[in-house]
């Protein structure tokens, strides 16, 4: 079994971060695989070698010990996507290959035009540029294009082990998608499932909001050859509004917390107890939360955790 964390250096640990980390950690631990640590620091703009410090210090902090990752190593290093470039364009030379890459000269004020298939959710590619790409088009003006993935009208069918039987119809859902942008930087979408079949990821834990993209991730693996993971997908920790935690809220990263005097296992057992894993409201030990969590107690329901300072640094 190989589990894995993969957070983008954008911004300081927070909550947010640290319970997808708890829960991998967890299910890594009880069934004694190993837990890779990834940094996902593609988007060269956003990411900020400061964060990708932070992070790490933080997780090392928390006691989540990672067996391959940044430091340490381990057979498929190196483990910062930064480093992996050589791979992405292998695997685009791959899609090309066979036949699925097309560049794609649409500006954001045209993508902004098309629908989206639910309220909130990224638009889906109308597969514009894909017509021209088959005509054999002239470029319609000397902007460097990005490039595209052509997915087939095929509906993609898995059971994720929180959320269940999962369907979806790869070109109405989702679309085309970018693998590299205009700029020559490789996406999310390509990078993470490289990494995740390149290193023999076996068991994906994250945010239910990455939900949504799941198919488009197993189709890429497959089209590259990889095996595919099994995926649970986890209920977001939310503040009293509904909104999703963020890196700009007060009082919710890492380093906030271990300055108003948080102890690491004060943390982590604030999180399996608001998530239901385990059944007392007490500070665990790490080998306790190891032996004692329930991730089979999980429910689907987003979390609740309006101003958890307080409620964390008076766990006994
Ligand atoms: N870097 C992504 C994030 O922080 C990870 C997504 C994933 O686990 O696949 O949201």
């Amino acid at each position: 079994m190989r589990g894995r964390f993969a957070p983008g250096p954008t911004g300081y640990l927070h909550l947010g971060n640290v319970w997808t980390a708890l829960l991998s950690w967890l299910q890594v631990r009880q069934q004694g695989g190993t837990w890779v640590l990834r940094l996902e620091d593609v988007d060269e703009q956003r990411s900020r070698a400061v964060f990708a410090r932070s992070i790490l210090r933080d997780i090392t902090w928390l006691g989540l010990t990672w067996d391959e990752g940044p430091r340490i190593g381990g057979p498929y290093a190196p483990y910062i996507q930064q480093q992996r470039y050589g791979l992405y364009m292998r695997a685009l030379q791959l899609l090309q290959r066979q036949g699925l890459l097309y560049p794609c000269y649409c500006n954001r004020a045209r993508l902004q035009t098309l629908g989206a298939p639910h309220a909130g959710e990224r638009h889906v590619y109308d597969g514009c540029c894909y017509k021209r790409f088959k005509k054999n088009m002239a470029p319609p003006g000397d902007k460097p294009p990005s490039r595209r993935v052509h997915v087939p009208p095929d509906t993609l069918v898995f059971a994720d082990l929180q959320y269940g039987r999962q369907e979806t119809a790869l070109r109405r859902d989702g679309g085309d998608f970018v693998v590299r942008r205009a700029d020559g930087l490789f996406t999310y979408a390509l990078a993470a499932v490289v990494d995740d079949g390149a290193m023999a990821i076996t068991h994906v834990v994250r945010g239910r909001d990455l939900l949504p993209v799941t198919a488009q991730q197993i189709w890429l693996l497959q089209v590259l050859g990889y095996d595919v993971p099994q995926y649970l997908h986890v209920p977001l920790l939310v503040d009293a509004g509904a909104h999703r935690l963020s890196k700009r809220q007060h009082g919710i990263t890492v380093a906030a917390l271990r300055d108003a005097g948080a102890d690491p296992c004060q943390i982590l057992s604030y999180l399996a107890w608001r998530g239901d894993l385990v059944r007392e409201k007490r500070r665990y030990t790490l080998a306790e939360l190891v032996q004692q969590s329930e991730l089979s107690r999980l429910s689907g329901e987003d979390i609740c955790v309006a101003a958890p300072e307080r409620e964390i640094c008076s766990l006994l």
